[in-house]
């Protein structure tokens, strides 16, 4: 599995040989689709992807190519689990946030109990990663910031406006953020 930015930059990049396999380096080339996942974005909106399958021209393994919009094993967008972060980040509880955004109570439960401090933590972390190599003057953090996953989506946020400055895209900022998170907005991340 590989997190990448925009599908479609992706399959332009692929065709031309230009995506590297995270194992050897040697060009991915198209292989196939996987399953077509149907997840739900903010509000009424569904959002229907085919992820790409891409095959290793050197160590001959295959990769699906998760677009960035999409979290790992979840069935809502990144967009829609970071909104509710931000809200919870804001102070409010996940009652209101679960009727705000039209959501079951339980729903939004287990996605708190996927950010325990230690996955917060782990969000900082890629937090200042990329913000260090893009833009290090947001680092700064100013004193009104209660709570590190603020503190954490914040810079993430930051982040991602620096990345589409920086490489001339306008992706949303929420699925650059995906694309930082590697898809893990909320479970641990998978060591490789
Ligand atoms: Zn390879």
């Amino acid at each position: 599995m590989m997190v990448v930015g925009s599908p479609e930059q992706t399959e332009t990049a692929l065709l031309a040989g230009e995506v590297a396999c995270p194992h050897c380096s040697a060009p991915l080339h198209p292989h196939g689709h996987a399953r077509t996942r149907t997840v739900r974005g903010l509000g009424q909106e569904w959002v229907t992807v085919q992820p790409r399958r891409a095959r290793c021209g050197g160590c001959r393994r295959t990769q699906v190519l998760l677009p960035a919009a999409l979290t790992l094993r979840r069935a809502d967008t990144v967009e829609v689990i970071g909104t509710a972060l931000a809200a919870k980040a804001a102070g409010n509880g996940y009652r209101t946030i679960a009727a705000g955004m039209g959501r079951p109570v339980s729903t939004v439960r287990r996605w708190f109990r996927r950010v325990p401090e230690k996955h917060v933590h782990w969000l900082y972390e890629q937090a200042v990663k990329h913000a260090f190599d893009l833009n290090p003057d947001m680092l700064f953090r100013p004193k009104e910031w209660p709570s590190l996953l603020g503190w954490s989506l914040n810079i993430l946020a930051g982040a991602a406006l620096a990345f589409n400055r920086l490489a001339s895209t306008e992706l949303p900022p929420w699925t650059v953020i995906g694309y930082f998170t590697r898809g893990n907005l909320l479970s641990p991340p998978v060591r490789t």
